[in-house]
């Protein structure tokens, strides 16, 4: 798992999509508004470096260049071919194209998957010829592909916007997003090696993009907008790896991972939700940005600036109030403000009027000059105790924006920390910024800037982080495995009681054995053998959540309490409608401590999701939980908890001792492994898990698990 070859990895005939020595566009036009007539213009506009074959059964010169009836005319050999005939012509040119030798198709023409079940089927048809001539695929139903790079130069799409060379590549799963994405690319000035326009993904994948240029030494940023993921399980193998190398953007739309389902466990509804995409995400370094601006905001400081060695961050200013707002933006990013040195300080007082404040933030007051700023960053720059600088500018009235931002480029440009710029200008300045040629990123507000800066430093910090140790827990596979066995013979669903704490208690994790019984007169004798105090449940298929419905019984101190107690509760199961459900009851040793929840999903797409944090009966409402993925490290871990409310109540709150912190991991280690080994356990929540003080463990006193039905059932 740890040591992939990279080589080996890497997606074979890519290169016959993007570093083509030779093109045929097939449906090549002269009238502008076609899309193959766009395409033609634009790989003629880029000035490809290749030879360029336009394909026209109807023309016989397209561009100033001969243009042939088909690709088995064309004298030369073609690497690559764009395809924008209509859908019912692709598979023949698409067969053509493999008689004629041609390795890379990237097919714009749409009315695939995208339209329906027919055009799935011809989708399928279409990948399973491309595939049986090994070729390779980018769409259909995209707007194409572009190499910028010097040697190839190559825009092979309908996009009126062209794109320049730079350091980011950018897969985007939808093509009209793709249009936008390059305007803002050229507005902010930040080039591309390649850019892709995914449409469908039937034969070539944001993964195998990602593989692409996880080892390309002109790729320093990778991003992709994602609607969907193909293959989650492989998405997090590839990027754990990629984003240590170097930073992978993501704006992922829509929030769901596993998509919305009936779950009727804590873990499956908080799985389904929001809250696990993040976790999804995070857990393999990945940025997400909510939109694409933010994903640009970002992406123009990394391809101009390094990244923070620490999260100290000075604030230079000439106006009070964005400097507050500055402030607070940096500590609710979780970034720290720098503590400036006495040196610092007597250096910026020797040329600063004294209204100046020399904390940080550092106000320079509204007189600052041009010279002022650009002085001011270097000595800010040369702290020690300063990782990064975010520098306001408001507008003074003496100089011009743009005079302060060229005294500030000329001082910074070869700063070996980031310097973030916010300008409050007029709209004037802005424009102004567009037609200067490539430069570091100019934010309008404090908050973006911070927020970016919180990315940048979240970035560098994985980036150096090692995984830690995978922990070799085992499991007593010899119980569990029957056990799985017989209730997935039975058409899956859920475990009876004794049977999940069995599963629980052979994964390593301590369980308050519950006694169960039939009869109410066999209570009393159940309970001398639990001992008291003891906690009393009603049992039965149909009773989901015991507490809902009135059935659980805690703090009985005795036989009297106890019979009390069951009564009381037959009183409150016929109120909810829930009488006729038990089947009986269940006597368990009371625990004590804090009330946590560990439970698993396992989605065939996604594999283990193992999600913890607060738990007892408000779960859903709070919900106070982190999802890892499987395998994890005990550090991972650790960092998880530490991000949580819980993780808070863990160490003790208001003179309280620390919660066994250590036995909670080990629990969930526990579990991580118990569903990695066992994928048949679709769901499972042990809820609550009792958690003591330190060195005290704990004991899980109520568990669910689901196992999978099996596969020919159709589950
Ligand atoms: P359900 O989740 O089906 O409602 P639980 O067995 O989780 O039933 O019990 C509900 C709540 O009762 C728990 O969150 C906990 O607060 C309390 N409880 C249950 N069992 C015990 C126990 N053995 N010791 C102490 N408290 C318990
Ligand atoms: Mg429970």
């Amino acid at each position: 798992m740890a040591s992939h070859n990279n080589r080996e990895e890497r997606p074979d005939g890519l290169d016959a999509v993007f570093r083509p020595r030779s093109i045929a566009v097939v449906g090549a036009s002269t009238r502008p508004q076609s899309i193959g007539g766009n395409l033609l213009s634009n790989l003629f506009r880029s000035g490809f470096t290749g030879k360029i074959f336009p394909i026209n059964p109807h023309a016989s010169v397209l561009h100033s260049v001969k243009c042939y009836a088909s690709v088995r005319d064309v004298p030369d050999e073609i690497d690559c071919a764009i395809v924008s005939v209509p859908k019912e012509h692709v598979l023949a040119v698409v067969a053509e194209c493999a008689r004629k030798g041609v390795r890379g198709l990237v097919v714009i023409t749409a009315g695939f998957k995208e339209v329906g079940p027919e055009g799935a089927a011809l989708e399928l048809r279409l990948n399973d010829l491309v595939r049986k001539k090994g070729m390779r695929m980018i769409g259909p139903n995209c707007m194409g592909v572009i190499n910028a790079e010097p040697e190839y130069s190559m825009d092979a799409t309908f996009s009126p916007t062209p794109a320049s060379y730079g350091p980011l590549a950018f897969a985007s799963q939808s093509g009209a997003l793709g249009v936008a994405i390059l305007n803002v690319a050229q507005s902010l000035k930040l080039g591309f090696t390649q850019f892709v326009s995914m449409g469908n993904k039937a034969n070539v994948s944001s993964n195998d993009m990602l593989l692409y240029w996880e080892n390309d030494p002109r790729t320093r940023i990778i991003a992709l907008y994602l609607e969907s993921f193909g293959n989650p399980r492989r998405f997090v193998e590839i990027t754990r790896r990629v984003t240590k190398k170097k930073p992978v953007l993501v704006v992922k739309s829509g929030r769901t991972v596993a998509g919305a389902r009936a779950a009727s466990s804590h873990t499956g509804a908080l799985a389904a939700s929001e809250v696990a995409i993040d976790a999804v995400l995070e857990a393999c370094g990945v940025s997400r940005s909510d939109t694409i601006e933010e994903l640009f905001d970002l992406a123009s400081a990394l391809a101009s600036q390094p990244l923070p060695k620490g999260d100290r961050v000075a604030i230079l200013t000439n106006a009070g109030g964005p400097a507050i707002m500055a402030t607070d933006a940096v500590i609710q990013q979780g970034l720290r403000l720098a503590e400036l040195s006495g040196q610092t300080k007597r250096r910026l007082a020797a040329f600063l009027p004294p209204e100046a404040s020399l904390g940080n933030p550092v106000d320079m007051i509204a007189s600052a000059s041009d010279a002022n700023y650009g002085r001011a960053a270097k000595i800010l720059l040369a702290d020690r105790g300063v990782d990064a600088v975010l520098v306001i500018n408001v507008t003074p009235v003496l100089y011009g924006p743009r005079s302060v931002w060229d005294a500030l480029m000329a001082a910074t440009a070869a700063a070996k920390k980031p310097v973030l710029s916010v300008f409050m200008a007029n709209e004037e300045f802005y424009d102004e910024a567009r037609s200067m040629p490539a430069h570091p990123p100019i934010y309008r507000f404090p908050e973006p800037a911070a927020r970016v800066l919180a990315e940048m430093w979240k970035i560098g910090r994985w980036q150096k982080k090692p995984r830690g140790t995978f922990p070799r827990y085992r499991v007593d596979a010899g119980k569990i495995a029957p056990i799985l066995a017989r209730r997935k013979r039975r058409g899956g669903g859920y475990l009876d009681p004794d049977d999940a704490f069995s599963v629980l208690a052979a994964a390593g994790i301590p369980v308050a054995r519950p006694v169960f019984v039939r009869r109410e007169s066999q209570l009393p004798s159940g309970a001398r053998k639990v001992g008291y105090p003891l906690v009393l449940k009603a049992t039965g298929e149909k009773i989901v959540h015991k507490s809902d419905v009135g059935g659980v019984a805690t703090g009985i101190r005795d036989e009297t309490e106890l019979l009390a107690a069951v009564e009381r509760m037959k009183g409150e199961l016929a109120r909810h409608g829930a009488a006729a459900d038990l089947e009986g009851f269940i006597l368990q040793r009371e625990a004590r401590g804090r009330e946590l929840v560990v439970g698993a999903t396992n989605d065939p797409r996604i594999g283990p999701l193992v999600m913890f944090g607060l738990g007892g009966r408000y779960v859903e409402v709070f919900k106070d939980v982190k999802f890892v993925l499987p395998p994890v490290t005990r550090e991972e871990v650790l960092e998880a908890l530490a991000k949580l409310k819980a993780g808070t109540l863990l160490s003790g709150v208001r003179g309280e001792p620390a919660g066994d912190r250590e036995f909670l991991v080990e629990a969930i280690l526990r579990v991580c492994r118990l569903v990695t080994d066992f994928p048949e356990i679709a769901e499972m929540d042990v809820n609550p898990l009792f958690v003591s003080s330190r060195g005290r463990g704990g004991l899980a006193v109520d568990v669910r698990i689901r196992v999978a039905a099996p596969e020919n059932a159709g589950g």
